[in-house]
């Protein structure tokens, strides 16, 4: 077992991986400026195990061997260990300026929920995969999403087989697999990636009920980086965004051979949707705990800036802000609660309580663009009209700037508060969390479909049957 160290992550990227990005081949990630960024974020991962401030929350030890080994990889056991983890998650997250840094987050989620839905040999493999990850202290990528074509049909029916990622061939040491999965959160910097079912599946779909773990350096697997946020930002105008951010990939697998100790499921169409959904469960709950340092940002930039504008004291803004609280804090309530309601299930691993933490993440997601608006409405116009870097750098101009942008507070304190506000809100960064808050982890239907299913009316029906008095003639 061992910490590696954000170094030794960095390191450990150069590998033969098959990387594109703006129609070019990369050879190497870190010598890429716009990926560059992308991996130091994902490194405060490596960093916070080393890092006193952080080591109780950030590293694990084996009761048997007393060995350290990274938190994110810590089995859940309990409610405790689940509101750990949450810590965990939304502090590296707040220290990585609102984005989730995810390169250990998501692949345990998944390792997590197959530990807990699969059994015998399928199970063994997934403990042996989890040991590896865990002792090699590994970045992990989920690959889910696949890009699924024409959404009326299912995996078999598509025009094209490739739309879903399937098995084209069992051999005796492992099956071979071909196409597409999209959106692949922090692939491009992961030193593994688990792909999993993205629904559930019927008989005719076998084929493509298949999950599986890589290396991102296997031959055949190809990844295509999303071109979001290519440019170098400046500082001054990006304060987040110039240091933080995620990358996402198409991920094509061009008949990529999976040994069969790293196959987790095939075809078995039965297992698809609790496979998917053992994942899902899991992730939710990280996502709405790696959301809160953002609602933290949007209640607590917006207070500042009413304060620097001097109009913190008018009723409507207090309404405003009164909205944005109840909004953050009913989401990091459900979230703790989420943790509190766990259940203890199959091989002693708790997981989040599925109501409550489809509950917090369909609050998070569906008011999430009427809080912006809360926001830019406390901020005003500048959010898109004032100046840049370079504007700032220049002597001659800054002079104009600090007489005219000053308002309660001096304009210095004012434009960085207000590009730290345009930066999430309205910029790159501000379109990317606004469609993340809605899809990623699951639309909002996803959502609104498990707190159906995870709902027990069973309190409910017999309170209106008593007050209806239905059974008092029976
Ligand atoms: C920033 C970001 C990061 C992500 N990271 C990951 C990741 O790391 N790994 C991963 O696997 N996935 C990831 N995702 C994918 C995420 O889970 C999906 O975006 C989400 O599930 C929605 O799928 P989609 O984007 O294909 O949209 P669509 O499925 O096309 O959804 C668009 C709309 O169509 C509706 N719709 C879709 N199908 C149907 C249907 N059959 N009937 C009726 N309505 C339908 C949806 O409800 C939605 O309203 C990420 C997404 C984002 C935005």
């Amino acid at each position: 077992m061992g910490l590696a160290t954000a170094d030794e992550y960095r390191g450990s990227l150069r590998d033969g991986r098959t990387l594109w990005y703006q129609g070019r081949r990369i050879p190497d990630i870190l010598a890429e400026p716009d990926l560059r960024v992308a991996v130091d974020h994902a490194a405060l991962d490596y960093a916070v195990g080393h890092d006193p401030r952080y080591r109780d929350l950030a590293v694990a030890k084996d009761p048997a061997s007393g060995a350290e080994f990274s938190a994110f990889y810590a089995i859940p056991r309990c409610s405790d260990d689940l509101l750990c983890r949450s810590r965990l998650i939304e502090t590296v997250t707040g220290l990585g300026g609102t984005m989730v840094t995810l390169v250990k987050e998501i692949g345990s989620d998944a390792l997590f929920g197959l530990l807990r839905v699969l059994e015998g040999e399928q199970r063994e493999r997934v403990f042996a995969f989890y040991e590896h990850c865990r002792d090699g202290d590994l970045s992990v990528a989920v690959a889910q999403t696949d890009v699924k074509g024409d959404r009326s049909l299912p995996p078999h029916a598509q025009a094209d087989p490739d739309l879903y990622v399937h098995v084209v061939e069992e051999r005796s040491d492992g099956i071979v697999v071909r196409g597409a999965k999209c959106h692949t959160s922090i692939a491009a910097n992961a030193h593994e990636i688990v792909v999993l079912p993205t629904r559930a599946m019927g008989a005719d779909d076998a084929d493509y009920a298949v999950a599986f773990a890589v290396p991102v350096d296997t031959p055949g697997l190809s990844l295509y980086v999303s071109a979001y946020g290519a440019r170098e930002h400046d500082a001054f105008e990006f304060p987040i965004s110039s240091k933080h951010k995620m990358l996402e990939t198409l991920t094509v697998f061009d008949d990529v051979f999976v040994p069969w100790e790293r196959v987790f499921l095939c075809r078995e169409p039965e297992l698809a949707g609790p496979v998917a959904l053992a994942f899902v469960e899991f992730h939710r709950f990280t996502a709405v705990s790696y959301k809160l340092p953002l609602l933290d940002a949007l209640v607590g930039t917006a207070s500042l800036i009413t304060e620097m504008n001097g109009v913190s004291t008018a009723g409507h803004i207090r309404e405003k802000l009164t909205q944005l609280v109840v909004y953050a804090e009913t989401v990091r309530a459900l979230t703790e609660m989420a943790a509190i309601r766990a259940e203890v299930g199959q091989h002693g691993i708790a997981s989040p309580d599925p109501l409550t933490t489809n509950l917090a993440k369909y609050t998070f997601a569906t008011r999430y663009h009427a809080a912006l608006e809360l926001v830019q409405d406390c901020a005003g116009g500048l959010l898109v009209t004032g100046p840049g870097g370079a504007d700032w750098a220049n002597p001659e101009v800054r002079t104009v700037l600090e007489k005219f942008y000053a308002a309660k507070a001096p304009a210095e304190d004012r434009l960085r508060l207000l590009n730290t506000i345009s930066d999430l809100t309205t910029r790159d960064l501000g379109g990317y969390h606004a469609v993340l808050a809605v899809h990623a982890e699951g639309s909002i239907e996803a959502e609104k479909m498990q707190i159906f299913r995870a709902y027990e009316p069973g309190r409910a029906v017999a309170y209106a049957r008593q007050l209806a008095g239905l059974d008092d003639h029976i």
